[in-house]
């Protein structure tokens, strides 16, 4: 809720359903003021559904969806099938050294991105075709998958430690 704004240095946006999240965060007030902090340089992490909120351009998307334009890159919705085609793959990570357990859940997929995006991991989408997974512009850090849904922490880590 925009109130529970007031006291946040970082946020992160986690999976879910961008089309659902943006629709909530219109209804609840919450859209303009988190826009504002994002804007004024508030770092953010978005996994999956939270890499489209953050995404400049969503493709895909509900004609009525808003996304928060911090990151330089597109975003296909479902770009790699439906729910039956979820997946989990280890990825190499730039900064990690060893491999990060991936959990891809009807995950987005980068069409393209700008020259001030850094790709620190990449998936084969299919034979020909290798997409970014996981980006950063400055301060904020996008994942198509769920570092969420495993134990591991060295994602969250490297988003804190560049707070
Ligand atoms: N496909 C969902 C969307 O469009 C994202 C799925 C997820 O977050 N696991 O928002």
């Amino acid at each position: 809720m925009p109130e529970d704004l007031e006291t946040i240095d970082a946020i992160i946006l986690p999976g879910g359903e961008s089309t659902t999240i943006s629709m909530l965060l219109e209804s609840s007030g919450t859209f303009e003021p988190l826009q504002e902090l994002l804007s004024q340089g508030l770092p953010a992490f978005g996994t999956c559904a939270g890499m489209i909120m953050l995404s400049n351009k969503v493709l895909d998307g509900r004609t009525d969806q808003r996304s928060f334009d911090r990151i330089d890159i597109s975003v296909r919705r479902n770009a790699f099938g439906r729910q039956i085609a979820s997946f989990e793959t280890d990825i190499d990570v730039i900064g990690l050294e060893e491999p990060f357990p991936a959990v891809f859940i009807r995950a987005p997929g980068v069409e393209t991105a700008g020259p001030e995006v850094e790709v620190l991991a990449t998936v084969k989408l299919d034979e020909q075709t290798e997409i970014p997974v996981l980006c950063r512009q400055n301060n904020v850090l996008v994942s198509s998958f769920h570092p969420e849904l495993t134990g591991d922490l060295r994602l969250h880590q490297m988003f804190l430690s560049e707070l």
